[in-house]
């Protein structure tokens, strides 16, 4: 299978091509020249399989250059129980379905790509035949750039650079990161919000003159946010198992259509449901949420999509964003017209809004349902699903538990809807206390762990409470156009 630009001026790729180089040349995101499909008959065959043989089947439908054994073992390395706990994406009844995505070494469902991706990106860089080591750049609104560090920390002939907003992450999150271990690895907060960081890296990772640099270092350019379609590919999967297994536990007849809810910020996790369903997974409606940045819910209900808005910290930091990176590719999907998405995509970053043709706003308006909660909603859905079911959530997966009840009530009606629950409450912890009615300073990182497992006795993951125990390492702060100093110094090993 080839891979193409959303953006359309370029050759088309192979899929270790496409890992590789993360952005295409003209800027745009790779995406399948054409969608491969499931068949009844292949969901049912992968009705008996455990996760890891689920994935790596469905994998194998976009990565002709792998072979099944290849993908089989990457699967089964990334997804195992030591890193996994047995059930790397189980789909739970708590008064709601739920699919938690959060089991994994850092307690967010972006583990769920980025235990996969150095795997297909060393495996590309292989298949590639050349001998520069790939130097990936991430910026992260929180939970990716620790995904990230842990995917690629000591993996062969990569290293790894992490951008974060300073202020605009959790002290979990901070946490986690400044005490990151591996030889490969640098973290930095820049000053600056998520969409700061993110076009920092994305001018870097477009700019030939500093690629070409890093490449006399030895060094190729890559990318680990969720444009590398490295990072998409292994979210489909979950979509495809959680489908499966919702019909095995009797939640909905197999065949029978099911909604998924997503706590949506740079529109992959959502993006990769999309892809089930068009390759014939029974999904029904896409139902999008965000916090109150909320350009996502706008753009699905009119057509419209305008950054020019003031940009909130909220209590859901994942989700503090206002570009969303990956609806290019829908753009791309629905229309199969790059020159327009080329056209679109330079309007947004030009005059900060663009507006999609009827025919595609119509379009967006029968898969899609979107809605978005405030902060104090958030908060007392936390609250409501604690009191109601003692099942305690995370304020992302809270957005979506807000925006499914909202949407149960009107036009979901007797909809069966699948809840994406993409966090550990205890990445959270001050906003979940504060949920539960429980004074968190500010401040407090590791301390709120054990005060929240008080209040709940709910067990907090042993990889967050191993936290206070190790240093931090990186302190350093730098401006957005400083980066790609940063990154030089990085590649040549200062
Ligand atoms: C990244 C993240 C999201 C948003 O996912 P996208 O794929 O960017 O839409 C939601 N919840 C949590 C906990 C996240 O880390």
């Amino acid at each position: 299978m080839k891979y193409t630009s959303t953006r359309g001026n370029t050759r088309e790729f192979t899929a270790s091509e496409a890992i590789v180089r993360g952005l295409a040349p003209d800027g745009g995101l790779f995406v399948p020249c054409e969608l491969p499909s499931l068949s009844r008959e292949d969901l049912r065959s992968l009705m008996p399989l455990s996760y890891p043989e689920r994935a790596a089947r469905v994998m194998k439908l976009f990565l002709d250059e792998f072979s099944t054994d290849e993908l089989g073992l990457f699967c089964f390395d990334a997804y195992n129980e030591a890193r996994f706990g047995g059930a790397p994406a189980p789909v739970v009844r708590r008064g709601g379905l739920y699919l938690e995505l959060w089991h994994g070494p850092t307690c967010a469902f972006k583990d769920m790509a980025l235990q996969m991706l150095p795997r297909l990106l060393f495996a590309s860089l292989q298949k590639c035949g050349g001998s520069e080591g790939a130097l990936i750049l991430t910026a992260t609104s929180g939970d990716t750039g620790k995904a990230a560090l842990e995917g690629f920390r000591g993996v062969k002939n990569t290293k790894i650079m992490v951008f974060y907003p300073l202020g605009g992450v959790s002290e979990i999150q901070k946490l986690q990161m400044t005490t990151q271990q591996g030889e490969n690895v640098r973290v930095m907060a820049v000053r600056g919000n998520f969409d700061d960081a993110q076009s920092g890296v994305k001018r870097i990772l477009s700019d030939a003159a500093l690629s070409n640099a890093a490449l006399g270092h030895g060094w190729r350019f890559s990318s680990a946010n969720s444009i590398n379609w490295g990072r998409l590919l292994p979210q489909i999967a979950y979509y495809v198992s959680a489908y499966l297994d919702c019909a095995a536990s009797g939640a909905l007849e197999f065949g029978g259509e099911l909604d998924v809810c997503v706590p949506t910020g740079n529109f992959g996790n959502i993006l990769a449901a999309y892809y089930a369903k068009k390759m014939g997974v029974p999904i029904g409606r896409l139902v999008c949420a965000s916090n109150s940045n909320n350009v996502l819910t706008d753009f699905i209900r009119t057509g419209v999509y305008d950054r020019r808005r003031d940009f909130h910290m909220t209590v859901s930091p994942s989700m503090d964003i206002l570009v969303s990176s990956n609806l290019e590719r829908l753009l791309y999907e629905l229309s199969g017209d790059a020159a327009l998405v080329s056209s679109l995509m330079s309007r947004l970053s030009d005059e900060g809004f663009y507006s999609v043709p009827d025919t595609i706003r119509e379009e967006i308006g029968r898969l899609f349902r979107a809605g978005f909660c405030s902060d104090a909603e958030t908060l007392g859905t936390v609250r409501d699903v604690w009191r109601e079911h003692g099942y305690l959530i995370d304020t992302h997966t809270a957005v979506a538990e807000h925006v499914r009840r909202e949407y149960l009530a009107g036009d979901g009606k007797g909809r069966t809807t699948l809840v994406v629950s993409t966090a550990s409450p205890y990445k959270f912890c001050g906003a979940v206390l504060n949920a539960l009615g429980v004074d968190a300073p500010d401040g407090e990182g590791v301390q709120l762990i054990e005060k929240l497992h008080e209040v709940t006795g709910v067990n907090p993951p042993l990889q967050l409470t191993a936290l206070g125990r190790i240093p931090e390492r990186f302190r350093e702060v730098c401006l957005p156009s400083e980066m790609a100093q940063k990154v030089m110094d990085f590649a040549e090993g200062r």
